[in-house]
């Protein structure tokens, strides 16, 4: 076990997941990530070995199948499988998403109808909020839900959305106006609705398409699509929580423990990197001795080894803050923003220390090169955590009189 990032005050239940999911990670993810990725192919068996240790359900409450587990206990395992391989971590992610959003603001027949299919992973969630023209700001959204009887008709185009062909639950914000007189603010008359569909590519559903797989740098394995939605018809009860106009609270609260999440990923892929960099520094010589005993490269493992420690103990705060109850929005930020940022540093050091051979497809550095970049953008911009994590200070020292 590495002697850095580990967690103190766990129970015995969360060290026996961890190492579980640890050794699952060391046999069954690491020896085929590089290959799978490099063809850009949607890790199935994984998948399938995920579902059986539960991790589908992992938060899910025990009274719908799941393991009823902590944010705390899930991060740490999200840590651990992106250590693994990122893309594998963005599979579990907005399943977990939609399924907090369930558990937490959905009616009692939505829960009974999704969470018990979806703790087995029989049902797998996706959640869109961006579009082709915004993703920082969530308040222009433009895609639109207009009641007709007992039904809603949506129109839009939505982008980005990560498990988009995979998922057969999507969590949809929209605009949708009813009840909303005019002038109402932009996120008081948005709506989530629950899109049932089949998994795969085309038209999925009437009125609604997933046109295919976009390609990118990296990230590869999981499926990112767009979503087109052309008069698509929603029964009136697959508006979440049953009542419009929540859909923006909605999703932040989603994206406020996705935020815990992407931290952990930039924890793991961290990780990975400095395991990588503190091996290959002993075996490379340079000048008759290993590279390791050059100041200059000591001194970079030493930082790397750092940022990997400090990120930890910011994620494991965050997570802990939101398990207690409290309003965890700031350390979230705080965390998402820190691991981000240290895990690009970290592996970025990484890189230089494996000199040319970094560049070379047959060294894994190379694809935590091309994934790290996405923790940057993923559940809110560096600039935007920062606006958050501005306003949130602002809120707390706010100067009396
Ligand atoms: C691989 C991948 C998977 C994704 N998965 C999902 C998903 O599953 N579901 C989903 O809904 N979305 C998903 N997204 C979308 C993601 O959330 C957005 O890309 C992200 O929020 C940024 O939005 P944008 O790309 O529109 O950039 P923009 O919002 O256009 O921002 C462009 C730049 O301007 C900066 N900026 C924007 N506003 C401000 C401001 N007020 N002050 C200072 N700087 C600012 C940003 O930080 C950024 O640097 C995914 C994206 C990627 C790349």
């Amino acid at each position: 076990m590495s002697r850095l990032a580990r967690t103190a005050g766990l129970t015995d239940v969360q060290q026996e997941i961890l190492s579980t999911v640890r050794n699952f990670v060391d046999k069954e993810i690491i020896p085929v990530a590089t290959g799978l990725e490099h063809r850009d192919e949607y890790p199935t068996d994984i998948v399938e070995g995920l579902k059986e240790l539960g991790l589908f359900g992992l938060m899910i409450p025990e009274e719908y199948g799941g393991l009823g587990e902590s944010l705390l206990t899930y991060a740490l395992c999200v840590e651990e499988i992106a250590r693994g391989w990122m893309s594998v971590s963005g599979i579990i992610n907005t399943h977990f998403i939609v399924a907090y959003m369930l558990k937490q603001h959905g009616t009692q027949e939505q829960k009974d109808t999704f969470l018990p299919r979806m703790a087995l992973g029989e049902v797998r969630g996706a959640f869109s909020m961006s579009e082709p023209a915004l993703g920082s700001d969530v308040s222009a959204i433009s895609s639109k839900g207009v009641r007709e009887g007992d039904e809603y008709v949506l129109d839009g185009q939505k982008m980005w959305l990560t498990n988009g062909g995979s998922s057969t639950l999507v969590a949809v914000l929209c605009r949708s106006d009813e009840g909303h007189p005019e002038g109402t603010a932009p996120h008081k008359s948005m709506t989530t609705f629950l899109v049932e569909k089949e998994a795969g590519f085309g038209e999925v559903r009437p009125g609604l398409t997933i046109p295919g797989k976009i390609d990118k740098m990296g990230y590869k394995g999981v499926d990112t699509t767009e979503l087109i939605m052309d008069g698509l018809r929603i029964p009136a009860n697959r508006v979440l929580g049953g009542t419009t106009g929540r859909g923006f609270y909605q999703m932040m609260d989603g994206v406020e423990v996705g935020r815990v999440n992407v931290a952990a990923r930039g924890c793991g892929v961290a990780q990975r990197a400095f395991e990588l960099g503190v091996s290959y520094a002993q075996q490379r010589e340079t000048f008759g001795k290993p590279i390791a005993q050059h100041q200059a490269i000591q001194f970079k493992l030493a930082e790397m080894g750092t940022k990997v420690e400090a990120a930890h103990a910011m994620m494991v705060n965050a997570a802990r803050k939101k398990d207690s109850g409290e309003r965890n929005d700031l350390e979230a930020g705080m965390a998402k923003y820190l691991a981000s940022e240290y895990c690009k540093e970290v592996v970025e050091d990484a890189f230089r220390i494996h000199g040319g051979y970094g560049f070379s497809k047959e060294y894994e550095i190379e694809r935590l090169y091309r994934e790290a970049p996405m923790l940057l953008i993923g559940e809110g911009t560096a600039e935007i955590q920062k606006m958050i994590i501005g306003r949130r200070l602002l809120e707390e020292y706010r100067l009396e009189g």
